[in-house]
């Protein structure tokens, strides 16, 4: 069977402004997606979403670039040809979700092929189901009703969700939050949930050592699952200290797209969970990635933001690994997220189920470029006080 088209869907929606998500001084105003589409010569279609944060147009720009080395080829072919594939120790966003996209698009061909999940294809014993998290927590403001975030998790609660993660409000300079005022709201809402939801929190590489040492220590002990991205990226050696100090997990590397870019974090013993996603490194990185983790003792649990294909495809990750624990699921994209699929899995209690349909098991919806058509300019807006 042989590739012989390929093609980019981009789709947004402008969030209503009640809707838009915060966090620091960041302000998301729309969602995106980027659907990369292969067709072949025997009529069957696959489809794989591109991070958005790789830039939709740019991701398009990247897609169309190596489209011509992909044209013809045999699906049964191991391996992309070579300009198709990631950059060992690059960080180009676009290109890596591009060619992630290419490859999520591949593995639901060849689950289709083969008549069975993706998940199984890469993982015989795969369950055909995921828990999921809420990941959301970003639509609490220090200035105004930090207590949202209260009210957000009980919600949560409420539908069904076993576990949720949250980020650390609006930009703590503006309103003289320290960790202290922090760990306040953090003890209230896990005094709320009173161990009904397993809990974690996102720092986006906003914290101090110093800091992200106080807040570590003090959600370990009140029973946190993990503690994700409390310092900037490049602090490798800061990361160790950290996960060293505390029993909880420390757990990142959702931007790292190749298991080269993974490995000194590995070695330095920098994260007790990794967190790659197939939106930005593709379903056979993601894999090696998780492989080379295991030998690690080191769990995967992916990154998933944006769409309802994207969470498809993780999902399949998920099943697939040794051992599959959570799917996150981005709360704050809005009816993009699961109305550009045509028939979205069943979500249930916190669950996620595979559709009985092989690949990824699902298609997009057929009208999602006049329904969501692609809005240029970027996502997010930094807000000045
Ligand atoms: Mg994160």
């Amino acid at each position: 069977m042989k590739i012989t088209a390929i093609k980019t869907i981009l789709a947004s929606r402008m969030h209503e402004p009640e809707r838009q998500w915060f966090t620091s001084t960041f302000r998301s105003i729309k969602a995106d997606g980027a659907f990369v589409q292969i067709d072949t010569d025997e009529g069957l279609t696959g489809i794989g979403e591109a991070c958005a944060y790789g830039g939709p147009t740019q991701i398009k720009a990247w897609v169309d670039w190596l489209k011509p080395e992909l044209l013809g080829c045999e699906l049964n072919q191991p391996a992309l040809p070579l300009a198709a594939q990631l950059h060992p120790n690059g960080r180009s966003a676009a290109h890596d979700c591009a060619v992630a996209g290419i490859d999520c698009a591949l593995w639901d061909l060849r689950g289709q092929i083969a008549g069975k999940p993706t998940a199984t294809l890469l993982n015989p014993n795969a369950p055909g189901r995921v828990r999921l998290y809420a990941s959301a927590g970003c639509q609490y403001d220090w200035r105004a009703r930090p207590e949202q975030l209260i009210e957000e998790a009980l919600g949560f609660l409420a539908q069904g969700f076993s576990a949720y993660k949250f980020r650390i409000g609006t930009h703590w300079a503006w309103d003289k939050v320290t960790v202290e005022r922090f760990l306040g709201l953090v003890r209230e809402l896990a005094q709320a949930v009173d161990g009904r939801m397993e809990l974690m929190m996102e720092g986006n590489q906003r914290l101090t050592e110093e800091q992200a040492l106080a807040i570590a220590k003090e959600i370990e002990r009140l029973g946190f699952i993990w503690f994700e991205e409390p310092l900037p990226m490049a602090d490798i050696d800061g990361y160790a200290r950290l996960n060293a100090a505390v029993g909880l997990p420390i757990s990142g590397g959702e931007s790292l797209t190749t298991l080269e870019q993974f490995r000194p974090y590995l070695e330095k013993g920098a994260y007790g969970i990794v967190q790659p996603d197939v939106g930005w490194c593709g379903i056979s990185e993601a894999m090696r990635i998780a492989e080379a983790a295991a030998r690690y003792r080191v769990d995967v649990c992916p990154h998933s933001w944006h769409n309802g294909l994207m969470a498809m495809a993780n999902a399949h990750l998920v099943a697939a690994l040794p051992n599959p624990r959570v799917l996150e699921v981005c709360m704050h994209q809005g009816p993009l997220q699961w109305e550009s699929i045509a028939q979205p899995p069943l979500i249930k209690d916190g669950w996620l189920y595979f559709p009985e349909r092989p690949g990824l098991g699902v298609t997009l919806a057929a009208e999602i470029e006049q329904r969501f058509p692609y809005i240029e300019g970027h996502y997010g807006i930094n807000v000045e006080r």
